[in-house]
């Protein structure tokens, strides 16, 4: 028999459900497959940082399967509609008996498996994996049956059920030698933009993570609750780029946890317990949108929220995206995302505000920006994260809670120690002014080098409200 494991959003060998189903029958010949669909990336507006970095992570994965005695074939074609195509022709061409792989839960991403097993069905039996998440979406619901709307009380029925089971992670493969591993091919580039990811910031491999993961568990969680809003601090894991890519598995994450705080599950606060409910949040997105599969359209939670007139404002937008808005903490944090690829989140829910609630620009256009230069793009946190800032979304902030992008980076960048770092323009602005350069300017009467702000708040904010009081009644 052939088993070939299907490598997508999962790039390391550790904790690999699949791969370790595929390994568990010593005869077996275990193979892999990864293709890439730029076609697709293209449509879901996926970063050059981002593929670039699944490049670097396939190459790493395709070394270490190569030691543990297992090929990684490499292919690629436009979409996932050839990828079925290309799957039952490599399965013919290997005579694979058993395919595994992990499931994925955005829209044509399911659309796709549900495709390839329709096509494999009588040929290859096929197995698949809720491997991204620690509970599977659907598997949590209310008393009524239903997906929680709610996080707070999905976060207790969550934390109740990992009180009941066991999470286990599977150890990588032992090293078969069954396989004539031949000469494989190198992997070449994709047909898709690449763009340098900073190696300093995040290294390349599944051993850096689990290290970036055990150093976090072991030190920075503690103060956790305390330093994780201020973006000068690094008081987050930064471990987002790898969870998206599936470099490192949820299971990973709480198992090392919970082996650093062991009584993790009887808290209701702290620093362990504050980080456990942020990867909580990352299921709550992942079940939501198994449940309301319409969010990977992009269609709002909150129907009405649909009515709002939202500005067409070409020049905002790119104010905007290139950190030119003359409100040092949004800019500071564009020019974050821009240079690096990774925001802090409380700048994500800062920058996010203030595109929707400022300059009452669609949310979606906000979402696509994002996804276009996130290392960690991911459909379900960012839909998520933009629904949440947006007042779209359920449990999201309520529509008339805006954010003053003044006050929000007096309070959590005092010193402006972060706004420094990115925007060198007000490096002589004394920390008292910071956040309101051109007053300063104007005192001393200086010129900056800095844009001033082109929206005011309080009049952006009536009219924020007014829109949304308007699409709220029309419904
Ligand atoms: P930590 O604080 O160390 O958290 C640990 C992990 O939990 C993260 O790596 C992430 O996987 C998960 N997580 C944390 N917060 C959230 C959250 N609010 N929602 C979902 N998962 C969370 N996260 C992404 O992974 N990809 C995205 O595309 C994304 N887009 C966002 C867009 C907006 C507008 C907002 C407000 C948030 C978005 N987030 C996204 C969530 C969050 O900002 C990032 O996960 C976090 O900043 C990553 O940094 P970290 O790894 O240091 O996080």
């Amino acid at each position: 028999t052939t088993h070939l494991v299907w490598f997508r959003h999962d790039l390391r060998i550790t904790d690999h459900s699949a791969l370790h189903a595929a390994c568990q029958s010593p005869d077996a010949k275990v193979i892999a497959l990864y293709i890439a669909t730029p076609g697709q990336w293209q449509a879901h507006g996926m970063a050059a940082r981002q593929a670039t970095f699944l490049l670097q992570h396939l190459q790493t994965l395709q070394q270490s399967l190569a030691d543990k005695g297992i090929p990684l074939f490499y292919q690629q074609c436009d979409d996932f509609h050839q990828a079925v195509e290309a799957v039952d022709a490599f399965c013919k061409k290997q005579h694979v008996s058993h395919l595994f792989y992990h499931y994925q839960y955005e829209i044509n991403e399911r659309d796709r498996d549900r495709a390839l097993e329709a096509k494999l069905h009588g040929q290859v039996v096929c197995q698949g994996f809720d491997d991204s998440v620690l509970l599977a979406p659907g598997s949590l619901v209310t008393g009524k049956q239903e997906m929680y709307k709610v996080f707070t009380p999905f976060r207790k029925a969550f934390i109740q059920r990992l009180q009941e089971m066991e999470i286990t992670c599977f150890p990588a493969p032992k090293k078969r030698t069954n396989v004539d591993m031949g000469t494989l091919a190198a992997l070449t580039p994709f047909d898709y933009p690449q763009q340098a990811v900073d190696e300093t910031l995040f290294p390349t491999g599944e051993q850096a993570a689990l290290a970036r993961l055990r150093q976090f568990c072991q030190s920075t969680v503690a103060d956790y609750h305390q330093q994780r809003d201020f973006p000068a601090q690094q008081g987050t894991s930064q471990l987002s780029p790898y969870l998206a890519l599936g470099v490192l598995s949820p299971r990973q994450c709480f198992n090392r946890l919970r082996a650093e705080h062991p009584t993790l599950l009887e808290q209701s606060d702290g620093g362990a317990f504050t980080w456990l409910s942020e990867l909580v949040w990352r299921e709550f997105y992942r079940h939501l949108l198994v449940a309301w599969p319409r969010l990977c359209q992009h269609h709002p939670f909150v129907a009405w929220t649909q009515q709002v007139l939202w500005q067409q404002d070409e020049k905002a937008l790119a104010a905007w995206q290139q950190g030119k808005t003359g409100f040092p903490i949004v800019d500071a944090a564009m020019r974050q995302l821009n240079g690096t690829g990774w925001m802090h989140n409380r700048l994500r829910m800062i920058c996010a505000s203030f595109l929707v609630k400022d300059l009452l620009i669609d949310w979606r256009a906000g979402e696509r920006y994002f996804i276009a230069q996130l290392l960690d793009g991911d459909l379900a946190a960012n839909n998520g994260g933009w629904q949440w800032a947006a007042s779209t979304g359920t449990d999201a902030a309520p529509y008339f809670r805006i954010f003053n992008p003044t006050t929000q980076g007096e309070r959590f960048d005092p010193q402006g120690t972060f706004i420094r770092q990115w925007v060198p323009e007000l490096a002589k602005v004394p920390d008292s002014d910071i956040h309101q350069p051109h007053r300063w300017a104007e005192r001393q009467g200086r010129a900056l080098d800095y844009p001033t702000p082109i929206v005011d708040h309080k009049q952006a904010r009536q009219m924020t409200l007014a829109a949304f009081e308007a699409a709220k009644a029309a419904q």
